[in-house]
């Protein structure tokens, strides 16, 4: 098929997820044809570097054979069976097994969804079914931050603080409310703080939400160990501490949601042993399968484990595809491969350390206010260049810069004027410098 009658019948019958529909229509979509290692092609001959591994979730790179290998397998095996009541299947058990070994010592036990929002809608339920049985039904509200990004579904769209999907949604889930977000830049560099002591600040403003709500009404504080989907957000240095200090003077869960910085992405396999944090509940999704196919869960740790299933009775939730088993026999083989190839320690010892001293180097340019950089997730702050400042809004120079990096052969997202990038894990030293190289010449051409 030609690729203007592709773009004709996706105009016709495909809504795209967050998408302007109508403004689809008028531009006509990208059609991506193959891929292998970290590059994309189109339709129209275009090989492009995916610096976002998809949506940050093709982490081992396409065209892996041996993750087609073990789904084909699988399906000629047992394409499907569920495990609902008393039933199961090799991957499902073998997969539960190997997440529960990779994941801190207190985590024994998961709950296979399709999804990072089916993960957190799980997580949600299995968070107030916790108190319920603890004789604490009050214990409800669920403290989350501004800007988050937990996933799509009624339940994830209210956990995360993003306001035009709340605008859009209809009446979120009740008694979840969200607190100030470590986003030291974003929130305009607060005159007079330094980023360190505004990060304190912000975990002060959680403690002061505790207390407002009254923590006999607090069930758990979520959030992402580096907020993704907001705009890559690196916290202050000071900020994990300071909010485990105040964790630790409540009786509230902590739920580390790991759908981006789980498996690697922070050079370790969770976000949160980068952070020395130790959640109740950690949702998970994409980096499992590297994206080849759709699966999430919950990693639930031993405290809440053991009330879900010494008193809970049957737990009345669940998903027809949770542990689908050629989704798991996917993930199996996935997380096989990255020990395999030594993938984190990788990501935490040659190449995270080798993005973070490339990517400081566009700091330079006039356009950008500030480059970070964690493992392999990174952000660009762009600036007017007369000023230094940045752009007014709604004018800005985000989605010009993302359109000029695909002309040049890059995929970077933008959230508003920050540039993202999450590149597969497999990226090797080379395929840095020509990320940060496209990066250079795509802000040339924005300035
Ligand atoms: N949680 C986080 C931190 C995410 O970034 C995402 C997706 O980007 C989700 C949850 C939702 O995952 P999914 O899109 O698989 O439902």
């Amino acid at each position: 098929m030609q690729t203007e009658t592709y773009r004709q019948l996706d105009r016709d019958h495909h809504l795209h997820p967050f998408t302007d529909f109508k403004a689809l229509g008028e531009e006509g979509s990208r059609i991506v044809t193959h891929a292998e290692g970290i590059y994309i092609h189109d339709s129209e001959g275009n090989r492009i570097l995916d610096a976002m591994a998809g949506l940050w979730c093709v982490n081992l790179g396409y065209g892996r054979q041996e993750l087609v290998e073990a789904a084909t397998a699988q399906l000629h095996e047992l394409p499907y069976y569920n495990n609902f009541f008393k039933s199961t299947h090799p991957p499902a058990v073998k997969l539960a097994e190997a997440l529960c070994r990779l994941a801190p010592a207190h985590m024994n036990r998961v709950f296979f969804t399709g999804s990072g929002s089916e993960a957190n809608d799980t997580m949600l339920r299995m968070v107030r079914r916790y108190w319920a049985l603890e004789g604490k039904p009050d214990k409800q509200w669920v403290i989350a931050r501004e800007n988050a990004y937990h996933g799509s579904t009624v339940a994830g769209m209210s956990l995360g603080g993003m306001a035009p999907m709340h605008a859009q949604g209809g009446p979120t889930v009740p008694r979840i409310t969200h607190v100030r977000q470590p986003y030291w830049f974003g929130e305009g560099r607060p005159a007079g703080q330094d980023p360190e002591t505004f990060g304190r600040d912000c975990a002060a403003a959680l403690e002061a939400k505790i207390q407002e709500l009254g923590e006999e009404n607090v069930a758990a504080f979520i959030a992402e160990p580096v907020q993704g989907a907001g705009g890559a957000i690196i916290p202050p240095e000071s900020y994990w501490p300071a909010v485990k200090e105040v964790l630790a003077r409540y009786d509230i869960l902590l739920v580390v949601d790991e759908v981006i910085c789980g498996f690697g992405r922070l050079g370790e396999w969770f976000g949160s042993v980068h952070y020395d944090l130790e959640p109740d509940l950690m949702p998970i999704a994409k980096g499992l399968s590297s994206g080849y196919l759709p699966i999430g869960g919950v990693l639930v740790g031993d405290r809440v484990a053991e009330t879900l299933i010494e008193r809970g009775g049957e737990f009345f939730h669940g998903f027809t595809y949770s542990g689908h088993p050629v989704c798991a026999a996917v993930a199996l083989q996935n997380l096989e491969l990255m020990q395999a190839e030594g993938i984190v320690e990788r990501v935490r010892d040659d190449v995270g350390p080798y993005l973070a001293e490339r990517w400081a180097t566009l700091a330079d340019h006039p356009m950008v206010g500030e480059a970070r950089s964690l493992g392999l997730i990174g952000a660009l702050e762009l600036v007017d260049p007369a000023t230094g400042e940045r752009f007014p809004k709604p004018l800005g120079a985000g989605t010009l810069c993302r359109d000029i990096c695909l002309d040049l052969g890059l995929v970077m997202r933008s959230v508003g004027d920050t540039m993202i990038i999450s590149p597969p894990l497999i990226i090797t030293r080379a395929e840095i410098d020509e990320l940060v190289s496209l990066a250079g010449e795509a802000l040339d051409e924005t300035a």
